[in-house]
């Protein structure tokens, strides 16, 4: 039955290249395959803020994949809606990875599509992911206000178009997610849990969690994840889907975890609450953007820091289904047809709270 394995420590590189020296994952397999690193760029944003994929941990794959012989490695990525890919590999040190061991960054945004049916349900993912024969997925163990937690399952929202990310909005996320992972195989996961925001996918509020778990099934990652971040696995919609699909199974207790180092005494011990977001009441969501949606969430969340969001009004309306409706207040220009509204696709953390303050 498969495992997690768990580091703890302070050392991305070093943890990374012993969980792969412990699981050897590759072994038994051609020296030329071609081998994708996934990981989670959502937003140029640098790893200490929590947001992103700890540039070490990919760093480490690499020295481990090239010391055994495989050399056909790649780095891909798609940011979040209202991001630039080519940016977030800058910012968050990805660009000097490709310069000191020649593995190029493809921008998925670039990339064309190939439209695959899963029980009925059309997905359009990105072209380059079936040219690949090896998948190392390397998301964070972080936040996430529209569901809650991302991890491995939604990891793989990266890897299709701009124009999919939105539809997968308007189809609820939940379930294009986990027919996202029927279809698209992931060979390996190896999660960041260095320093990820518990809170919010774009970052900000990170907490030293001092951990990297590396496992093959991502319902498995994933639960696991929720349980770290202070949810249980059923309260995660798109994970049970995930399992009632047959891609996983989900955590059941310790006994699941395999800690590579005997003394794990550098763990630190950190327990997430989750903090009722009393702010979120305010928000009419309908098919809305991760970028939209978690900006005009942090806002809020910054307002209410200084006790001011309760005022600020009843509603504020946000998301794609708005479109050619009119309404009072909303944010994004799918609003555009409402009284007062904040243009903008999506509109930025600092605008939104000018705006709701005006
Ligand atoms: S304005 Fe509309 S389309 Fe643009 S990011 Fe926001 S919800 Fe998505």
């Amino acid at each position: 039955m498969s495992k997690l394995y768990v580091a703890n420590g302070t050392q991305p590189k070093k943890m990374t290249i012993d969980l792969l020296e412990r699981i050897n994952p590759l072994r038994g397999k051609s020296k030329d395959i071609r081998i994708a690193i996934k990981p989670n760029l959502v937003c140029a944003s640098p790893a200490e803020k929590g947001a992103t994929t700890h540039p070490e941990i990919v760093e480490g794959i690499i020295i481990y994949l090239t010391r055994n012989g495989f050399n056909n490695i790649e780095i891909i990525e798609g940011a979040w809606v209202g991001d630039s890919t080519k940016r977030a590999f800058k910012v968050c040190g990805y660009e000097d990875i490709s310069k000191r061991y020649g593995i190029p960054l493809i921008d998925l945004k670039d990339d064309s599509y190939v439209t695959k049916v899963y029980k009925g349900m059309e997905l359009n993912i990105c072209k380059t992911v079936f040219e690949i024969d090896y998948l190392i997925n390397v998301p964070l163990i972080k936040g996430h206000c529209q569901t809650r937690i991302t991890c491995a399952l939604k990891n793989l929202k990266g890897i299709i178009p701009d124009s999919e990310k939105r539809r997968f909005h308007t189809m609820g996320l939940h379930k294009p997610i986990a027919y996202l992972n029927a279809v698209v195989h992931q060979d390996l996961i190896i999660a960041d849990g260095i320093c990820p925001d518990p809170y919010f996918e774009e970052g900000g509020r990170p907490v030293k969690l001092n951990m990297i778990a590396a496992g093959f099934d991502p319902v498995l990652m994933d639960s696991y994840a929720a349980k770290i971040l202070g949810y249980k696995a059923d309260a995660i919609k798109y994970i049970v889907l995930a399992e009632s699909e047959g891609i996983g199974r989900i955590f059941k207790d310790d006994n699941d975890i395999v800690n590579i180092y005997e003394d794990s005494s550098a763990a630190d011990n950190v327990t997430i609450v989750q903090k009722e977001k009393k702010y979120l009441k305010l928000i009419e969501q309908a098919d809305a953007c991760s970028a939209c949606y978690s900006n005009l969430v942090s806002a809020l969340e910054k307002l209410d820091e200084l006790g001011a969001a309760e005022k600020i009004a009843d509603q504020i309306c946000i998301g794609q289904a708005y479109r050619g409706y009119r309404g009072t207040l909303g944010v994004g220009d799918c609003t555009s047809c409402f009284e007062k509204y904040l243009p903008g696709c999506p509109p930025s953390v600092e605008d939104i709270i000018k705006f709701l303050k005006e």
